[in-house]
C-alpha cells in the first residue's frame, strides 16, 4: 500500500533521518497493512519511530497508550517542535484541560494522543473517541500488561475492552524487554495472539558487564569511589534506599572532589527535576540515585553504570544498565557488592513493600465508603498512594470503579454503584499472586549475583530467551577482564572528536585523506579491480560485493581507517566487517599515506581532546602515547587545562604527577622563592623533584 521510497520521504521530512535502525521498516510495513504487530526492541533502538511515523501516513489518529506521564511529555514537546500535532492526555490534567484537550482530539485538530491506561474507562473519553476514526492504536511498555512482567499495572487490562469498543484498529504493542513467556501473554492479554512478533536482539555488545564482589562495606564504598572516579564520561550510581543515596553521595563528593548529586522519590518534584537538568546538560557528572531515576534518561555518553545494590528484577536490572553507552562506545556496568548482605537487606525491603493483610482491608473499606457515596477523594496513605493505586486499579479493571484524577492529595474515584464485600478476596487473590511472581523474579535475580563461572551476558539474555556467542570483545566479569579506564576515556574522546568533525561522505577529514580527480579514478579503478576478484572468489556478481555508486564514494572519502569507512555509501556493519579491512588495504596501497592525521586538528582541538583523557584519569605521559603527541607537549596542554579546569577534577589529576607530599615539600621550595627562576627552586629542594614537579605545584598553588 505504502512503498519504500514513501517511507523514506517521511522519514527524512519529519525525522531527518536517512536510514531505518533494524525492524523499523518491517514493523511500520505490517501497522499500515492493518495488521497487528508485536514489536520487541532494545532501549534506544527507535521503538517511538514505529507509531510515529506511520501516525502521520494513516488518516486518522493514533491513540499511543504509555504508563509515563513524564515521557509523554517530553514526547508531545519533541512532536510538536516538528510540526506534528500531538497531544498528552492523563490524569494530571485539569477538568478543562481535559475537556480542552477531547475537543481538540473530537474536533480533528491531532495526529497523536498519548493517553495514560486508567483514562480507558473514562467516559468522557470514551465518547469523544467513538466519534472520531482511530487509525492506530500503539500500546508503550506493553509487558505491562502481563502479571508474569516485571510492571504489571492493572490498568493496562482495560486496553482490551477499550480497544474493541473504539473500533478494533490495528494495534501495535511495544516492549523493550520481555521474556517469551510475557510477551505471550501479554499478546494474549491484548487480544492479539496471533499478530506477528519482530523482535531485535536485547544484546548491547559495547556493554561490559561485571561483578565485584567485596568482603566488607568498607572495601565496596572504596571500590565505588575508585570507578567513578576513572570512570570518564557521566556515571549512574544505583543504591538501594533514599538514605544509602545521601550518604554514598556524601562520601564520594568528598572522595572525587567534584560534585556528586543524588535522585530519590523522596525529593520534591522541583528537586527532582533540577538534579536530572544538571546531569543531562553536563554539569554534574556522578548520580547516585535510586531506581527512580533514569526512566527518560536518553543521555549518550554515559561509561558507567554502577550498582552499589541488588535490583528486585533481571529486568529492572538490564534496562537500568541499558542506560549506558547509548552512544555505541564501550561502557562498563559493573554490580560492587557485599554479596550477602546486599542479597539480604533487598530482600528485607522487599518484605516491607509486601502488602499485609490489615492495610489492605483500610484501603479496601475507605474505597467501598467512597462508592458508597458515589464517589470522592480516597486520600493517600501517609505520603504514599502506591498501595492505594494498585487496589483502585484491581478494582478498576474488575469495573468497580473508576479513576479520574491523581494528584498529591490522593485519588478521585467515581462509582455508579457500591462494592460488593466479595471483591476484596479477589483483590486479595490478585495481590498473592503478583507477590509470588515477585518473589520468582528476585530469584532470578539473586542466581544472577551469585553466577560463579559462566559468562553473565550469556546468562542475562537467556533469561530472555535468547542465545548468543560469547562477545569477542569486552563482555563481562567471567569472560574479561574489566576494560581500563583508559580504553572507556579514549571511547570518550574518540566520541567527542568524532560529534566535532564531518561525517567522512561530507568532505576532508582527519581519518581521510582528499584526493585529486586522477588520484580518485585511479583509486575508483583500482576498487574495481579488487571487486572483480573478491566476486569471483566468492562466486558471486560483482554488484553483490559493491556497487560502482558505492566504490564511487569510497574513492572520493579515501578513507584510512573502519570508522571513516564506514561513513561511506553502501557500508553497513555486514559489509563493513566482511570486507572493511580488504577495502582500505587497497586504499593504502593506491594512495601514499596522507600527513599525520593529528596535524590537522586545531591546537583548541587538541587541548580538549587531552583534557578530556586528563579528566578520566590519564596521567599527561599516558595521555600523549593516546593522543601521537610528545610528551612535553602533553606537558603543556595538562598545565593549560590544569590553570582552567573549572570542575574540580584537576585536583584527582594533580595526583598523577605529585603526591601530596610532594606538593607539600615543593610549596616550600617555591615560597623560600617568590620571584625566582625554577632553577633557583630546582636547587633548593635538591635536585630531588622534576621541573614538571615543580610547575605543576605552582599551578596547583594559582588555584589556591
Ligand atoms: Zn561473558
Amino acid at each position: 500500500m505504502t512503498g519504500t521510497s514513501a517511507l523514506n520521504r517521511a522519514l527524512r521530512e519529519y525525522f531527518g533521518l536517512e536510514q531505518f535502525r533494524p525492524l523499523q521498516a518491517e514493523i511500520i510495513a505490517e501497522v499500515l497493512a492493518g495488521r497487528p504487530a508485536m514489536a520487541i526492541l532494545p532501549t534506544g533502538g527507535g521503538k517511538s519511530l514505529c507509531y510515529q511515523l506511520p501516525a502521520l501516513m494513516l488518516p486518522g489518529v493514533t491513540l499511543v497508550i504509555s504508563p509515563l506521564i513524564s515521557l509523554m511529555k517530553d514526547q508531545v514537546d519533541a512532536l510538536v517542535a516538528r510540526g506534528i500535532r500531538a497531544v498528552a492526555i492523563n490524569s494530571q490534567d485539569t477538568a478543562a484541560e481535559g475537556r480542552a484537550k477531547l475537543d481538540a482530539l473530537a474536533g480533528g485538530e491531532v495526529k497523536l494522543a498519548f493517553v495514560a491506561p486508567e483514562r480507558l474507562s473514562n467516559s468522557a473519553f470514551l465518547a469523544a473517541c467513538r466519534r472520531i476514526a482511530i487509525s492506530l492504536l500503539a500500546v508503550d511498555e506493553a509487558h505491562c500488561v502481563s502479571q508474569w512482567g516485571h510492571d504489571f499495572r492493572p490498568d493496562y487490562r482495560l486496553i482490551k475492552d477499550f480497544h474493541g469498543a473504539v473500533g478494533a484498529p490495528p494495534l501495535l504493542a511495544l516492549t523493550a524487554t520481555a521474556r517469551p513467556d510475557v510477551r505471550d501473554d501479554a499478546m494474549v492479554q491484548l487480544g492479539i495472539g496471533d499478530a506477528r512478533v519482530f523482535s531485535a536482539s536485547a544484546d548491547r555488545a559495547n556493554l561490559w558487564i561485571g561483578l565485584e564482589a567485596c568482603t566488607t562495606v568498607a572495601e565496596k564504598r572504596a571500590k565505588i569511589a575508585h570507578l567513578a572516579r576513572t570512570s570518564p564520561g557521566s556515571v549512574i550510581i544505583y543504591a538501594g534506599s533514599r538514605k544509602d543515596c545521601e550518604s554514598l553521595a556524601d562520601l564520594l563528593a568528598g572522595e572525587l572532589a567534584e560534585p556528586v548529586a543524588y535522585y530519590h522519590a523522596g525529593m520534591s518534584a522541583g528537586d527532582r527535576t533540577a538534579v536530572q537538568n544538571r546531569f543531562m546538560s553536563g554539569l554534574c557528572r556522578v548520580v547516585v540515585a535510586t531506581n527512580a531515576f533514569g526512566m527518560g534518561i536518553d543521555k549518550a555518553d554515559i561509561r558507567a553504570v554502577i550498582h552499589a545494590c541488588v535490583p528486585d528484577s533481571l529486568e529492572a536490572y538490564f534496562q537500568e544498565i541499558g542506560r549506558a553507552g547509548r552512544d555505541g562506545l564501550p561502557s562498563a556496568c559493573t554490580m560492587v557488592l557485599v554479596q550477602g548482605l546486599d542479597v539480604k537487606l533487598r530482600e528485607y525491603l522487599l518484605g516491607q513493600e509486601q502488602v499485609t493483610g490489615p492495610a489492605l482491608e483500610s484501603v479496601f473499606r475507605r474505597a467501598q465508603a467512597v462508592a458508597q457515596a458515589g464517589g470522592g477523594l480516597l486520600p493517600a496513605e501517609g505520603n504514599d498512594d502506591s498501595l492505594t493505586l494498585l487496589v483502585v486499579s484491581h478494582l478498576q479493571s474488575l469495573g468497580h470503579i473508576e479513576l479520574l484524577c491523581r494528584s498529591s492529595e490522593g485519588l478521585e474515584v467515581t462509582a455508579s454503584r457500591p462494592i460488593p464485600a466479595a471483591a476484596l478476596g479477589e483483590v486479595r487473590r490478585r495481590l498473592t499472586e503478583h507477590e509470588r511472581n515477585r518473589q520468582e523474579r528476585f530469584r532470578r535475580m539473586r542466581s544472577f549475583v551469585y553466577l560463579g563461572g559462566q559468562c553473565r551476558r550469556q546468562h542475562l539474555l537467556r533469561y530472555f530467551g535468547e542465545t548468543v556467542p560469547p562477545q569477542a570483545e569486552a563482555c563481562c566479569s567471567t569472560c574479561h577482564p574489566r576494560p581500563l579506564p583508559s580504553d572507556l576515556a579514549a571511547a570518550a574522546a574518540a566520541g567527542a572528536s568524532r560529534k566535532k568533525k564531518p561525517p567522512a561522505r561530507s568532505g576532508a577529514n582527519a581519518q581521510s585523506a582528499t584526493l585529486g580527480p586522477q588520484e580518485q579514478t585511479a583509486l575508483f579503478e583500482r576498487l574495481r579491480e579488487w571487486r572483480k576478484r573478491k566476486a569471483h572468489e566468492m562466486g558471486v556478481p560483482a554488484y553483490i560485493v559493491f556497487g560502482d555508486k558505492d566504490l564511487q564514494s569510497i574513492a572520493e572519502a579515501a578513507p584510512r581507517t573502519l570508522d571513516a569507512l564506514a561513513g561511506c555509501r553502501g557500508l553497513g556493519p555486514v559489509k563493513l566487517k566482511q570486507y572493511g579491512s580488504e577495502v582500505l588495504a587497497e586504499i593504502a596501497a593506491a594512495v601514499p599515506a596522507p600527513e599525520p592525521a593529528a596535524v590537522r586538528v586545531s591546537r583548541a582541538e587538541m587541548l580538549a581532546r587531552a583534557g578530556e583523557l586528563f579528566a578520566g584519569g590519564l596521567a599527561p605521559a599516558e595521555a600523549a602515547v593516546r593522543l601521537e603527541r610528545a610528551e612535553s607537549t602533553v606537558f603543556e596542554y595538562f598545565l593549560d587545562w590544569l590553570a582552567a579546569d573549572e570542575t574540580g577534577r584537576w585536583k584527582q589529576a594533580v595526583r598523577l604527577v605529585i603526591s601530596p607530599e610532594d606538593y607539600r615539600a615543593i610549596r616550600q621550595g617555591l615560597r623560600a622563592h617568590p620571584e625566582g627562576p625554577l632553577s633557583a627552586v630546582y636547587a633548593e629542594l635538591g635536585e630531588r623533584y622534576t621541573y614538571e614537579q615543580i610547575r605543576v605545584a605552582r599551578a596547583v598553588m594559582a588555584k589556591a
